[in-house]
């Protein structure tokens, strides 16, 4: 059956990159042995660069974008997956390469699934979404590298943002002394609230790096790359680790080797798109133990799917504060 539905598709004709909203059949989905009634997706930095052009990320045209989606099954040949389950996924090439989230419904491989855990609805899992499903990631991978509660504090960049909220929620939680760096002071208060400890000033961190400064963090989560990774290496611990997974200040690195080899700091790596799916559930179970909700509802605002054009272009000027959830259906 040819349902019609609902979607912001994206074009490009030569330089030019267009976006509208259209009505598709389910005949035009991608491949793939899943079928979903998408009930809501998310915006995140990614999905800012995807839908205003900025940056490369879509990697085939016409595209739907929205990197993450949440709904049900309503179609399955796969024996993992039942019709009526509730479902979600993180990157997998969702927007990139295979048609994203901004849409009512979605074909899409079954190896890119995870269940929703029950402790969360679908929204929930959304106002999660790429960025605390990442920030969780940096944590895990903090923890694998031996950084822990009593060797706190712990700092991390982009402490408004999306990645940055849930990074500052679940470091708390855990019991680990937070220090927030932000380039908005006035949401001091919603750090505070979520669990900072400290507040600084992005300012402290984006200058032009030494090799090596005062040795302030045990472990750091950093969405912010370029100077403020440079500097935030240069000023972590003896032993500590570094989790690098954005680049809302630049792509560059500007560092020198000092704090790998005079201080034995580890720069930990986070890709979020093609991690194995034990890793992924993983993330998820630990975002059903370790994340209050009550946190997460004070750091979400609902949005409709007409609204996300425009909220591509709020994410990426910094005027988002923590997550955006889309409502689809
Ligand atoms: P957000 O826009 O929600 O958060 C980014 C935050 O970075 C901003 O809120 C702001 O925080 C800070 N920031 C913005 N511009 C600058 C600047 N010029 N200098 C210093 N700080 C700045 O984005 P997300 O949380 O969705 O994503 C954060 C980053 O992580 C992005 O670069 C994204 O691409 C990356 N990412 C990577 C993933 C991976 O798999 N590796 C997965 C998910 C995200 P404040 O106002 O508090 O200073």
């Amino acid at each position: 059956m040819n349902d019609r539905f609902k979607a912001y598709l994206i074009s490009r004709d030569g330089e030019r990159q267009r976006g509208e909203f259209v009505s598709l059949g389910t005949d035009d989905l991608m491949p793939g042995d899943v079928t979903i009634a998408v009930t809501h997706s998310t915006v995140n930095y990614k999905d800012g660069l995807a839908v205003t052009g900025r940056s490369p990320v879509v990697r085939h045209f016409p595209m739907i974008p929205g990197i993450d989606l949440a709904g049900d099954v309503i179609g399955s040949e796969s024996d993992s997956f039942r019709l009526g389950e509730r479902v979600l996924i993180n990157g997998c090439g969702l927007g990139e390469t295979h048609y994203g989230g901004y849409a009512e419904r979605a074909r899409v491989e079954h190896e890119w699934l995870v269940k929703i855990p029950d402790v969360f609805s679908a929204a929930e899992a959304m106002a999660i979404g790429t960025a605390g499903y990442t920030a969780m990631l940096a944590v895990l991978a903090l923890e694998d590298a031996g950084v822990r509660p009593s060797s706190s504090p712990v700092l991390v960049t982009g402490a408004s943002g999306g990645v940055g909220s849930i990074a500052v929620a679940l470091l708390a939680k855990l019991g680990y002394r937070v220090t927030a760096s932000t380039g908005r002071p006035e949401e001091e208060t919603y750090l505070r609230k979520l669990g900072a400890g400290e507040i600084i000033h992005r300012s402290e961190l984006s200058g032009e790096p030494k090799p090596l400064t005062k040795e302030r963090w045990a472990g750091a989560v950093d969405s912010v790359g370029s100077r403020t990774l440079a500097n935030v290496l240069a000023s972590t611990k003896y032993g500590g680790a570094v989790a690098a997974c954005g680049l809302a200040q630049g792509m560059d690195l500007p560092a020198s080797v000092a704090p790998f080899i005079l201080r034995g700091v580890s720069l930990l790596g986070i890709n979020s798109v093609y991690t194995r799916t034990e890793r992924r559930r993983q993330a998820w179970e630990r975002l059903a133990r370790d994340l209050e909700r009550g946190k997460l509802q004070m750091m979400t605002k609902s949005i409709r799917l007409e609204d996300v054009p425009h909220a591509g272009e709020e994410i990426l000027a910094g005027r988002v504060r923590g997550r955006l959830v889309v409502e689809i259906a």
